[in-house]
């Protein structure tokens, strides 16, 4: 039990962090172009895109973008725990609330991204935990969706939930499932778990959980108490951020669905902004994921990582280019 938590450093309160997945078997066979150059020294990155004039000449439009940190096609999952969540961990030890995102159209690599990083930190928690200045904390694990506007727990056969304002102005959701979890490999079990509660249609993979927010938070208790957590991190792998644009599907279903979606990322593209500048009010207001997050979007010790998924097909520049704007509007 010997050891004790990193020092203190002072990080940032947003960081935006792009990272591109590398051309799939399908893409290169129908010989796609890679539209994206990704420069991770500089943390740069330039979108090629093809483009008609009216005349039918082709040209190209070039694009360029600077984030805090930029991520190849080769880097490994390692490595974006490594640049995105690691720094956080020590910080829920402190009274921290951190938030890592998900963002990116279908297919882009959210949940390829997302699903090794509650592992790994877990893992990293538990070296801490390990500490005999930490030997009253125990890791609480929860997780649901938000479809529709609507909560469904994921680790409860997709039970509906409501979300509540207790009287000191803080969020519970009622009857949400939390697991005490004494080892970083229970994780797995847990993810596993919960991806397939998560809705997902018969085989279109990516067809249904593209429309849903899936969210999974660790809260750090204190002994017996219960309710308040000393710190929390949570991980969201966002709804495909082209289905907000499903308002105008000729389907009723879609399109309010549609509509929820694209509420919801542009209350949180604000939420996020308001984090940053000594801002007065925090629009969490706006959409089911914004309050549901609340308290991690506000207080001194709220510190967010949102990671940018971009694919590099020249046929998705226009998705890309929109996912790119908004994670440079939020950083
Ligand atoms: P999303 O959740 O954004 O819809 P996925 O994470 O399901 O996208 O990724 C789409 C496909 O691309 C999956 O088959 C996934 O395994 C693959 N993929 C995504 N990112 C990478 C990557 N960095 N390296 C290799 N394959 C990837
Ligand atoms: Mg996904």
């Amino acid at each position: 039990r010997q050891g004790r938590l990193p020092d203190e450093v002072e990080l940032p309160k947003i960081r935006v962090v792009v990272r591109k997945r590398p051309l799939n078997s399908k893409e290169s066979e129908r010989g796609e172009d890679d539209a994206i150059e990704a420069d991770m020294m500089e943390s740069r990155l330039v979108v090629h895109e093809p483009r008609v004039k009216v005349d039918l000449t082709k040209y190209v439009e070039h694009h360029a973008f600077a984030f805090d940190d930029v991520l190849d096609e080769r880097v490994s999952n390692d490595a974006v725990y490594r640049s995105t969540v690691q720094p956080l961990v020590a910080t829920i030890f402190r009274s921290g609330k951190a938030t890592c995102f998900a963002y990116g159209q279908t297919g882009s690599g959210k949940t390829y991204t997302m699903q090794p990083l509650p592992l790994r930190a877990a893992s990293d928690i538990f070296t801490y935990l390990g500490y005999a200045e930490h030997a009253d904390l125990s890791l609480w694990v929860s997780c649901f969706e938000i479809y529709g506007g609507k909560l469904f727990d994921l680790l409860n056969s997709r039970q509906g939930l409501v979300m509540r304002e207790d009287g000191k102005g803080r969020v519970c959701i009622v009857g949400l499932k939390e697991v005490e979890v004494s080892r970083a490999e229970s994780i797995r079990e847990l993810v596993a778990h919960a991806n397939k509660a998560r809705s997902t249609g018969s085989t279109g993979v990516n067809e249904e959980s593209s429309r849903s927010h899936s969210i999974m938070q660790f809260a750090l208790k204190r002994g017996g108490e219960s309710d308040h957590p000393v710190g929390k991190i949570s991980f969201v792998d966002l709804a495909g951020s082209e289905r907000g644009a499903d308002t105008y599907d000729n389907n009723r279903q879609t399109r309010m669905e549609g509509a929820q979606i694209n509420k919801s990322l542009l209350a949180l593209k604000e939420c996020i902004r308001a984090l940053d500048a000594s801002a007065q009010h925090v629009p969490f207001r706006g959409s089911k994921l914004t309050e549901v997050l609340r308290d991690s979007f506000t207080g001194d010790q709220a510190r967010t990582v949102m990671i940018a998924n971009v694919s590099p097909a020249a046929t998705s520049c226009e998705h890309t280019l929109n996912t790119l704007r908004y994670a440079d509007r939020v950083k």
